[in-house]
């Protein structure tokens, strides 16, 4: 057999995004919504895909959705763009505004995807880790935004995983301090019920990711948006995949759109839940829980307490949460999503079994 040449160099230092998602009776790792698409909007999705005609290519910009997006948002088609998940709309920010010569600003610990991307398009990372209780260290950001060499900077509002927002006023001065471009991910923002939507009619240098894969319940399906400047759109479209967005998908997506208010009560439910489990994360010894603005908690263990050793005594017992024990910030972190009321009752008394099991005293 032939051997095979080498891939790309940059490929070398990078591991394969592996979540570690396996089955388990609470799937509460992955900040999904743990209630599905209610069951009259399935229905009313399942008329519209049948109308999909599988033989012809989707519309390739998505422009229904674009056109219900830009109203919701009080903007025009032209300042919204659709991708298959957030996720590639994060690729295609690397494509278009990092690259060989180009610099990317993180704030880490963030979500790991934005570095990934920088790697794959041989794009330089300079990051500003976070301070101790994970805020954004805004000093040390907007000096290093004002030497000017930063291309592009994503800032996550509310932060994947440590939960905290961005704050719209410092927002605006890294708009104001450079031209960078500057990405707010605002993946999870229908739960903080906070956006920096209104800075987008002063700064041509802001552009806004959502997401369909949490509050709405669409995780499976695929669906993203951006929302910005008409000339940041445009170079968005240059680097996109022409049908990324399939018909299918499209189709959920417009659906889901058109009753997004039916996704409110749940939303509120997540909210409340968040409060419930946080002041119970509280009242455990050697614990610390994140305060959180999202739909999952961050938690680090005392020093005594090994977490990975939590994550598979949780898992074994049925409950799946995400394991940050060995990643860089997040020494001794898990991170549990915010599920139904049931599923956080279960985590919070089987954590407290662990707890006890490992002699913390409970
Ligand atoms: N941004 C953040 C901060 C996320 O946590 C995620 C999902 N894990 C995404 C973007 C992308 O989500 P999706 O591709 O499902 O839209």
């Amino acid at each position: 057999m032939n051997a095979v040449r080498p891939a790309a160099p940059q490929l070398a230092d990078i591991e394969p995004y592996d979540p570690k998602y396996i089955p388990a009776d609470i799937m509460i790792s992955a900040n999904e919504n743990s209630l599905d698409v209610p069951l009259d909007i399935r229905r009313q999705i399942e008329h519209e895909v049948r109308r999909v005609p599988f033989n012809r290519y989707p519309d390739p910009l998505a422009n229904d959705l674009r056109d219900m997006i830009a109203e919701a948002n009080g903007l025009d088609r032209d300042q919204v763009i659709m991708g298959n998940g957030g996720d590639e709309l994060l690729f295609d920010l690397a494509l278009a505004w990092g690259g060989p010569g180009r610099t990317f600003l993180n704030l880490p610990p963030t979500f790991s995807v934005y570095k990934n991307n920088a790697q794959l398009t041989n794009t330089a990372i300079v990051d500003i880790p976070r301070c101790d209780d994970f805020s954004i260290d805004e000093d040390a950001v907007l000096e290093r935004l004002a030497k000017g060499d930063i291309d592009y900077a994503i800032v996550t509002s509310p932060n994947n995983p440590t939960g905290d927002l961005a704050q719209a006023t410092f927002v605006e001065e890294m708009l104001k301090t450079s031209d960078t471009l500057v990405m707010v991910d605002e993946a999870y923002f229908e739960f903080s019920r906070y956006t920096v939507r209104p800075l987008l009619d002063s700064y041509e240098n802001l552009v806004i990711l959502r997401t369909f894969s949490k509050a709405f319940s669409m995780a499976g399906v695929r669906m993203g948006y951006l929302l910005g400047n008409p000339r940041v759109i445009d170079e968005f479209k240059k680097v996109r995949q022409p049908y990324s967005v399939d018909a299918v998908s499209q189709a959920v997506a417009r659906i889901v759109y058109q009753n997004r208010a039916k996704f409110e009560k749940s939303i509120d439910a997540i909210i409340a839940e968040r409060g419930r489990v946080y002041e119970a994360l509280g009242k455990l010894p050697g614990v610390m829980a994140y305060p959180s603005e999202s739909n999952y908690i961050l938690i680090r263990f005392d020093e005594d307490v090994d977490a990975g050793w939590i994550w598979q005594w949780l898992l074994e017992r049925g409950i799946l949460v995400r394991d940050f024990s060995r990643s860089s910030y997040l020494e001794n972190c898990l991170r549990v999503s915010i599920g139904t009321e049931d599923e956080n009752t279960r985590f919070l008394e089987t954590l407290r079994d662990v707890l006890a099991q490992v002699g913390v005293a409970v």
